[in-house]
């Protein structure tokens, strides 16, 4: 007997059918004996559509009532699953995040989970009762509910896992598990039977929405067994975990994209010290996270042009937040471009060869692709290059780095 926490995302239980199908899977571990808790998403364009709605009324809303319209398609899905067990026979009640409840702090639309509540549910559990949880959602300090940032579930149900002290916690998607790169885009894409949190880790915040970052960065904190799988067949997943139960080590493990990425370029910036504390402090505490970063030599000693990336749906904001601290700083222009698009290499195997870098320049040239913006860690890569290119550059690495598929 083990207690488990399923997760399944927003295909998986996208139409009444899907959720009948989890339904089965999840009866099946608990009859097995399993003490199950289950976290679920909303059906899937659900989160979209609650969005757009939000932004169609002001595209700068209040972010504590974007919380409360984006938070309620979990609501719908874990009340239906509710219903499909109790149908199947399995005693199952539905949870929303404030009924357990789950503790974020109050960074309204990306909120992160300060504690859980257990005791409750631990003693339901115990009685063989199935635990069906809203993910994404939280609640805030201001005693309002919250939301974990899109693709949050996943960081629910880690998180769940963790503070239940669970066995295993397992991601159903709609995909049989982690690729070499996401195999919607690339046929030849590999499917990878472990890898490492560490890059698993960079891997999700680079762009490969198959975890979100925070559900890598929990599990590799409180070192929880994820397993990715798909809701929709019987084939072994692939077990994330530590470096040291990995045989074989790949240069290059994984090549991830974001289109979700927006360029700012300040013209004529003052170059003088503290210019970037000026720019860089107002964007932080307006909770606008910056990515990339470079800025140019200056070429007459008195202004130089500096480029960094936000997220696309804090573009709008970021111009706003640049445009009021202009006078503490100054400069001549404001260029934005959001037909961008980050293209990334990831692998351990960086750390003792030399090369990769070298290898994804001359690939991307090859195919007569320009690259804007470059940045790297330890055991990354990335450029930003035009959002037309996504396609060519991702084949045309994945072949280069020799990770494709027989
Ligand atoms: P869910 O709704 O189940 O949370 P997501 O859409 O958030 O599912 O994540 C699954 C998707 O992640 C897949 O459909 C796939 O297109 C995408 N993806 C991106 N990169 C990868 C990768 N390296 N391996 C597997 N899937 C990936
Ligand atoms: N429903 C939320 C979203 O679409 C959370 C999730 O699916 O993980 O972002
Ligand atoms: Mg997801």
């Amino acid at each position: 007997m083990a207690r488990i926490v399923m997760k399944f995302g927003g295909t998986s239980v996208g139409d009444v059918a899907r959720i009948q199908n989890v339904a089965r899977r999840v009866k099946r571990e608990a009859q097995a004996g399993n003490e199950v808790a289950v976290v679920v998403s909303a059906m899937s364009g659900v989160t979209n559509q609650l969005v757009a709605w939000c932004t169609e009324i002001a595209p700068l809303h209040d972010a504590r009532e974007y919380d409360t319209v984006v938070s309620t398609g979990e609501q719908v899905t874990i009340g239906l699953l509710a219903i499909a067990l109790q149908e199947l026979g399995v005693d199952a009640r539905s949870w929303m995040g404030w009924q357990i409840p789950i503790h974020s702090d109050g960074v309204h639309g990306k909120a992160r989970i300060l504690s859980i509540d257990t005791d409750e549910m631990l003693k339901r559990l115990a009685k063989g009762q199935v635990a069906v949880v809203a993910g994404f959602q939280g609640l805030g300090p201001d005693n309002r509910v919250t939301t974990l940032g899109r693709g949050g579930s996943d960081t629910s149900a880690v998180a769940l896992a963790a503070a239940l002290k669970a066995d295993r916690c397992d991601i159903y998607t709609d995909v049989d598990g982690v690729y070499t790169t996401d195999p919607r885009i690339v046929t030849k894409a590999k499917k990878l039977d472990k890898i490492t949190y560490e890059e698993m880790l960079e891997l999700a915040s680079v762009g490969a929405k198959v975890l979100q970052t925070r559900s890598v960065e929990m599990a590799m904190k409180h070192r929880v067994r994820v397993q990715v799988l798909s809701s929709f067949s019987d084939e072994p997943g692939t077990l994330v975990c530590d470096e040291d139960e990995i045989v074989e080590k790949a240069l290059v493990s994984g090549i991830a994209y974001s289109r979700d990425e927006a360029k700012i370029t300040l013209v004529g910036v003052e170059d003088k010290p503290g210019v970037a504390a000026r720019i860089f402090g107002p964007l932080a505490e307006a909770a606008i996270n910056v990515d990339m970063i470079v800025q140019n030599v200056s070429h007459d000693g008195a202004t130089t042009d500096l480029t960094f990336t936000v997220g696309k749906a804090d573009l709008e904001k970021a111009k706003q937040v640049i445009e009021k601290a202009k006078s503490g700083f100054g400069f001549k222009a404001l260029a934005a471009d959001s037909n961008v698009v980050k293209v990334s290499v990831i692998g351990v195997g960086m750390r003792s060869h030399a090369g990769v870098a070298l290898t994804m320049f001359k690939t991307l040239a090859e195919k007569g692709i320009n690259i804007q913006v470059i940045s790297t860690s330890e055991i990354k890569v990335s450029v930003l290059i035009a959002e037309d290119y996504t396609e060519l550059a991702l084949r045309a690495l994945h072949t280069a780095y020799e990770l494709d598929s027989a």
